[in-house]
């Protein structure tokens, strides 16, 4: 029996959950309550009685509001019903982000299930300013991809000139106002863009109050007090030029030093540098194999060889032969790269101020890394309940409240979401706290979370006793300024 219609002729709600324990991170609330819902907002939680046309049954369940994921670069309608039935409600692509903004949004409209988002992306403004070519959000597209990435020293390598910074700048301004959530910035596979263009980006993002979503330059070694210098000039830039910073999955930067990283963000913090971080709960990475990230020199950096290199397609470790030609044949493809220890995932995910977010890629051909596919439920179950490394309210909070937090100032629509309370939109996940699990695995990436019951979107089930609704399709564009 999923979400069952009581067929009534007046009800004051469009939809009741009954009897879960319903948990809002922004109050504190944390008790068993029946939870009204009328015109996509939540309008009541409370004990009395109160009924609905459609009437969930939520005894043995947990409440919460719906899982808000910054770094989703997965943002097809398949990758989202995937996200959904690990609880996202919202999945936002900030890291690499979109250029242009406007199409991106307009092709997702009335067509996805959930939530969805881009910030303007720096790397697709240079792609665009240095080869004319418009990359969209390039990574759910592998043509445009192999476009790119065939021309990779075009738009990775050149350093930009005075009055091409400008014109840079103009671009992002531009991504900005069309409604892209901040600016999305990653150096790592951009080496042309040298620190006084870093320090521009951050400029123009502090002119316009956006907040900079980065993925870090590269660090020369992933050995020793190394990897804390990419993070400190994005800290030193932040303190410099007032822009928000949110530095991107903590844990395979950091490395080694997340202890002291955390310490940098945290104190920085702390002295009202507007900071935050975020952590993937996995002990391996992903990028795409032809991308800068693997050019000469990348065992030192990344701390791996080339048989901590997984190729998902084939479920092989590399040689440096089959490294080699994957490189050069199928630059587009995706690499899996094992090289964090658990020490660094559990010291980010024990932080309580770090979000969890996926950096979930998107699957193409059934391809890639789990992490799109179970990254809340695998925190829930793993880090929450098996090891009780944080409490159910900490790992609910840094997957809606913080997040929610993050985009808010930009984006008002975001105060209604990551709070499960009067008044918040009605994007809630139902899941057994008993059971919730990840089943995805590096050999089954996209294998479904396992006890995430219901998922509602505005209102909409969406989620129906763990089962995509295929006919719903609440998912809105989250912009800036609206
Ligand atoms: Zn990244």
């Amino acid at each position: 029996m999923g979400a069952c219609q009581t067929g009534a002729s007046f009800e004051p709600f469009d939809l009741v959950i009954l009897g879960a324990r319903v948990m809002d991170p922004e109050s504190g609330h944390d008790d068993v309550a029946h939870i009204g819902v009328r015109n996509g907002r939540i309008a009541a939680v409370t004990r009395q009685t109160i009924s609905a046309r459609t009437v969930i049954d939520g005894r043995g369940l947990v409440a919460a509001p719906g899982f808000i994921d910054l770094h989703a670069h997965g943002q097809t309608l398949g990758d989202g019903d995937i996200q959904a039935r690990d609880g996202v409600t919202t999945a936002l692509e900030l890291e690499s982000g979109v250029f242009p903004i406007a199409p991106f949004y307009k092709r997702r409209e009335g067509r996805s299930r959930i939530h969805f988002g881009a910030s303007a992306g720096h790397r697709g403004a240079r792609i665009l300013l240095t080869t004319g070519i418009e990359a969209g959000h390039s990574l759910t597209e592998p043509e445009t991809q192999v476009r790119i990435q065939m021309r990779v020293q075009d738009w990775a390598y050149a350093h930009l000139k005075t009055d091409e910074l400008k014109k840079l700048r103009a671009l992002l301004t531009e991504g900005f106002m069309a409604g892209g959530l901040g600016i999305g910035l990653a150096p790592e596979y951009i080496p042309g863009a040298d620190r006084e263009e870093v320090l521009q980006v951050f400029e123009e993002a502090a002119a316009l109050k956006a907040p900079v979503f980065v993925h870090v330059r590269r660090t020369a070694s992933a050995l020793g007090d190394a990897p804390m210098e990419p993070i400190q000039e994005m800290l030193a830039n932040a303190a410099a030029t007032g822009a928000a910073l949110h530095l991107c999955h903590i844990n395979s930067k950091a490395l080694g030093m997340i202890d002291p990283a955390l310490r940098l963000i945290n104190g920085a913090r702390a002295r009202g540098i507007d900071v935050s971080s975020e952590v993937y709960p996995y002990t391996a990475g992903s990028t795409l194999i032809g991308s800068a990230l693997f050019d000469e020199g990348w065992r030192q950096r990344l701390g791996a060889d080339y048989r901590d290199i997984e190729w998902p397609l084939t479920g092989e470790r590399l040689t440096e032969e089959s490294f080699t030609r994957y490189r050069r044949e199928q630059p587009e493809g995706w690499a899996i790269i094992h090289n964090i220890t658990d020490e660094t995932v559990d010291r980010a995910i024990a932080d309580p101020d770090v979000i969890i977010a996926s950096d979930g890629a998107p699957f193409i051909r059934g391809s890639g890394h789990p992490r799109g596919a179970g990254t809340y439920a695998r925190v829930l179950g793993r880090y929450v309940r098996e090891r009780r490394l944080l409490s159910l309210m900490d790992g609910i909070r840094k997957m809606t409240l913080l997040p929610a937090r993050r985009l808010e100032t930009i984006s008002p629509t975001m105060r209604r979401k990551g709070r499960l309370q009067p008044g918040a939109d009605a994007d809630i996940v139902l899941f057994d706290p008993a059971r919730v699990i990840d089943r995805a695995t590096f050999e089954k990436p996209t294998t479904p979370s396992d006890g995430i019951s219901y998922v509602i979107v505005g209102g909409q089930v969406i989620v129906d006793e763990g089962q995509i609704v295929g006919s719903a399709f609440p998912g809105q564009g989250v912009r800036a300024h609206v």
